[in-house]
């Protein structure tokens, strides 16, 4: 699975890092979010999954 956050749409409510802090990382400068890495290792998938789907902004773009 890969994953990514559209910045267009990210807001900085910082769910995603507290869902999945080893897949999410937070901007110093504006909290924005950001993917560690496009493809997720299978161990995060549940967590990325669930992170996405609790993204109020729906920023999170996932594809298999
Ligand atoms: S939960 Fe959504 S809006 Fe909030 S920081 Fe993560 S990607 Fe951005």
């Amino acid at each position: 699975m890969k994953v990514w956050v559209d910045p267009e749409r990210c807001q900085g409510h910082t769910l995603c890092a507290m869902i999945a802090p080893d897949s999410f990382r937070l901007s110093d400068i504006d909290g924005s979010s950001s993917a560690v890495s496009e493809v997720v290792p299978d161990d995060q998938v549940d967590l990325v999954r669930e992170a996405a789907q609790s993204c109020p902004e729906q920023a999170i773009i996932l594809r298999d």
